[in-house]
């Protein structure tokens, strides 16, 4: 009999079939005899086949019945089932069986008042990992991370792969948010040990966002997005962590994306706008230099101040041509200035990440016609989280040229006073948190009595950011403070209000 292919019609008395198969169909068919009554149904038989039956009372006091052995199209439509639940590489459920289950456990949380978390998670830089070892080693760590992934989740959990290289865990029964907690410190935990792929070794960390419902998300498609736009704040916040949803990140992510397409357009639409702040020796109140600070005037949101969108050109990589703009305009700017008149360039950690700063930096001042002694070029401690092997020898053939370079926001990382020693600096910038510390907290002094000394021991000029106060300025001169620099002495300004200044006080000339 051909699969599909109807077995046949049988009608009337029921004693007459001695088979045990159709026994067990007529068996199950006499209550619609009797009743005369027709139906279709299935039934599965003892031997594994499904049949499709139709059964009809005839006008004689009799019945018809059609008999179709649908086996092959039931399996063949419950692979079609599955391959639509399931993603063909890792044969993890999908988003589509993520989805009804988020919307069972939708039921059950409004039922039982039960909660339950997704947890949405991607691979940090996957992308490399394809580019460098090729598709085939990415398909099969993408493999690897769904089976650390069903390992360390219970039966009720489930893990699903959303596309590409992002995964989303549904958590049934989580007591609180802290469950959803160790979830993911365990998950980060087993997806960044090493894997072996292919003869490869491959690490690979992920970030994740976590969204709790139903606080976070009253349908399937909220809570998805949610736990995405955590995510993003998880890579935002420097991946290889995770991050809870908060109200609020939307709006935050908007406005984010529009600052970044902005940006994109911002250096050649003539937007940026370099403005100069004074350095001034303490003992007399000379200007020594200025620090050169980068202003943003959007054409429809106004001033964004540079802690809001330096981020975001770092990440978009817009730093690199942004850095190199203030510097030519900084040193062009500094050229027309007094001899004895420093000027201060912030440097970003991406920046130093290639040679070519080195380039950039002499072209820069040979077209300006500055000497190297003038320019002081500030970095934070964060540069030395990379390479620091590239930064240190980036920073030393820099220093070679006669450039100084200054150590800025000191005091706000975890190892100021180990990087101190790792090259030598010629200026520490105290950060202004603490100044503003001072006459606030009783070991203040001490604290930049003793940063003062390290300088002076050094051979470091020591500067403090943030004055804003006489007193602060007299506590900071008597603590051994060269140089300070803050709204005290002046606030950040155009250059034109500069050269009206210096018309009235003589600082900066121009040449
Ligand atoms: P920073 O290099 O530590 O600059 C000092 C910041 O303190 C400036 O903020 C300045 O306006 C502010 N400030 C100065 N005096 C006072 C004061 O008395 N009180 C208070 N409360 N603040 C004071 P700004 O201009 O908003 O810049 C913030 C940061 O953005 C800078 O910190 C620097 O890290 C970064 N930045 C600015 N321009 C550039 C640039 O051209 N390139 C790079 N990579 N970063 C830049
Ligand atoms: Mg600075
Ligand atoms: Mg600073």
């Amino acid at each position: 009999m051909a699969p599909g292919a109807p077995i046949g019609s049988i009608a009337g008395p029921l004693h007459a079939c001695q088979h045990p198969i159709l026994r067990a169909v007529l068996a199950e068919q006499r209550p619609l005899i009797e009743a005369r009554k027709c139906d279709t149904y299935f039934q599965e038989l003892a031997d594994g086949r499904t049949l499709a039956i139709s059964h009809q009372p005839t006008e004689e006091a009799g019945w018809v019945a059609t008999y179709e052995d649908v086996t092959e199209r039931r399996r063949v439509e419950a692979r079609i089932a599955y391959m639509a639940h399931h993603d063909a590489l890792t044969d993890l459920p999908n988003r589509a069986l993520l989805c009804e289950r988020i919307e069972h456990a939708f039921a059950r949380a409004h039922r039982f008042g039960e909660v339950f978390t997704i947890l949405y998670m991607d691979l940090d830089r996957f992308k490399s990992v394809n580019d460098t070892l090729g598709h085939p080693v990415g398909d099969g760590l993408l493999k690897a991370v769904a089976d650390r992934l069903r390992g360390c989740t219970r039966d009720t959990d489930l893990v699903a792969r959303m596309g590409g290289d992002e995964f989303a865990i549904l958590q049934i029964g989580a007591e609180s948010a802290s469950d959803a907690d160790q979830l993911a410190e365990r998950i980060r935990e087993v997806v960044s040990a090493p894997y072996q792929v292919d003869g490869h070794s491959v690490i690979i960390g992920t970030s994740i966002g976590i969204a709790i419902a139903p606080d976070s998300g009253v349908s399937a498609d909220q809570l998805l997005k949610n736990a995405d736009l955590a995510l993003y704040r998880a890579k935002a916040d420097g991946r290889g962590t995770h991050r809870f949803f908060e109200a609020g990140m939307d709006e935050e992510l908007q406005t984010r994306r529009l600052i970044e397409l902005d940006l994109r357009k911002a250096l050649t639409a003539g937007e940026f706008e370099v403005f100069y702040q004074p350095l001034v020796r303490l003992s007399d109140g000379a200007i020594t230099g200025y620090e050169a600070l980068l202003r943003w005037h959007h054409p429809e949101r106004g001033f964004i101040p540079p802690s809001e969108f330096v981020p975001i050109a770092e990440e978009i990589g817009l730093i690199v041509p942004l850095g190199e703009w203030v510097l030519r305009q900084a040193c062009g700017q500094a050229a027309n200035w007094d001899s004895a008149i420093k000027i201060a360039v912030n440097l970003s950690p991406i920046q130093l990440r290639s040679r070519d700063l080195v380039q950039v930096v002499m072209l820069t001042l040979a077209s300006s016609g500055l000497a190297a002694t003038r320019l002081e070029l500030e970095i934070t401690e964060s540069v030395f989280l990379q390479d620091n092997e590239l930064t240190l020898s980036i920073l030393h053939d820099l220093r070679g040229f006669g450039v100084r370079i200054a150590m800025d926001d000191f005091g706000t990382g975890y190892s100021s006073l180990s990087y101190l020693r790792s090259f030598p600096f010629d200026k520490i910038k105290l950060d202004r948190s603490f100044v503003r510390d001072l006459g606030v907290r009783p070991d203040s002094i001490a604290i930049v009595q003793s940063i003062a000394a390290l300088g002076a021991n050094l051979g470091m000029t020591t500067i403090a950011e943030g004055i804003e106060t006489e007193e602060q300025m007299e506590r900071l001169r008597e603590a051994g403070f060269v140089e300070g620099q803050g709204y005290l002495f002046g606030r950040p300004q155009p250059v034109r209000q500069l050269v009206t200044q210096s018309a009235r006080n003589g600082a900066p000339r121009a040449a």
